[in-house]
């Protein structure tokens, strides 16, 4: 809601107490949600340029006892607003790598980290600890953050990020070119994915959204890191991808929407030689 007028402002201020009445039930909600059980994650098949399966991003969903199944859009953003979203951080580490034990070598499973989860002290630790407890192979981990990580404090970042890359975890910038960071960092980080946001790969019939395509995967390619793009819903997006770079790793409803584990399992693992 918007104050766009002096005689407006009741009318702002009503929805205004409404909208954080409605944070703050969603803040409670969510809090309970995640004791009781309700949170799931969903995986979302990456795929090879030639359709062999390479692993899956972990992404979250509420299963709400009266509302049904509730997208991320709508709470993740009000969860970063404090601390909550380091408790979700926490438990979805915690399901993402039991579901990484059970994936067979050598698929990979990316998990979504928000910038205030990462910053956290003791992020690290509470990947290690995860890690040791589930058994899982953190060659196979990757972890996707944004550019706004970098924006400040990078010494920190990078000493953590130095940290789990000595485990062997992987680091993925996700929505590569849609935030506000400089490029600097991606030669002083130890990176080895850029993520071509959705909104990109959608437009690709659009020569100037093409040639950000083309400079992030040229940059990628540069740099020694992989590219994957998300949001690949036609074969012809798929295939200007693979002609540019037949490394890429292919993410989006062509193959998969993002499934339950059981479902994602009966689909594409139990199929695998
Ligand atoms: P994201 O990380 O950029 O994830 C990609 C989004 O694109 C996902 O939406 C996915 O379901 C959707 N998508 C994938 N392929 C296609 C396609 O072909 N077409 C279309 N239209 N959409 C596609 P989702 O699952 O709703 O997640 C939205 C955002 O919520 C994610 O964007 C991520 O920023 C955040 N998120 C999701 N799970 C987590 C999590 O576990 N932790 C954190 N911190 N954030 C998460
Ligand atoms: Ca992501
Ligand atoms: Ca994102
Ligand atoms: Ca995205």
């Amino acid at each position: 809601a918007k104050a766009n007028g002096g005689n407006q402002t009741a009318v702002y201020d009503v929805s205004y107490s409404t909208e954080l009445e409605h944070r703050f039930e969603i803040e409670r909600e969510l809090r309970a949600a995640i004791d009781s059980g309700d949170l799931r994650l969903y995986l979302q098949a990456q795929m090879s340029t030639t359709g062999s399966l390479l692993g899956a991003e972990a992404l979250i969903r509420w299963q709400h006892p009266e509302r049904g199944l509730i997208s991320p859009a709508e709470f993740i953003g009000i969860a970063e607003q404090t601390d909550l979203i380091a408790d979700i951080g926490d438990w979805v580490i915690s399901q993402a790598l039991i579901e990484l034990s059970k994936l067979p070598e050598p698929l990979t499973l990316a998990i979504n980290i928000s910038p205030r989860h990462f910053r956290k002290y003791g992020f690290v630790e509470q990947v290690e600890r995860h890690l040791a407890h589930s058994g899982a192979d953190a060659s196979r981990l990757i972890l996707e953050v944004t550019e706004n990580l970098f924006v400040d404090n990078t010494a920190d970042i990078k000493d953590k990020m130095q940290a789990l890359q000595k485990r062997g975890v992987a680091f993925s910038i996700d929505d590569f070119g849609t935030g506000y960071s400089s490029l600097a960092y991606l030669r002083k980080l130890p990176l080895q994915e850029l993520k071509i946001d959705k909104a990109f790969v959608q437009s690709i019939d659009d020569p100037s959204q093409r040639a950000i395509i083309d400079s992030i995967i040229a940059i990628a390619t540069n740099l020694g890191f992989r590219t994957v793009a998300e949001g690949v819903e036609t074969k012809a997006q798929a295939d200007y991808l693979a002609g540019k770079d037949k490394a890429m790793v292919l993410q989006g409803y062509l193959f998969a929407k993002p499934q339950p584990t059981a479902e994602f399992h009966q689909r594409f693992v139990n199929n695998l030689n």
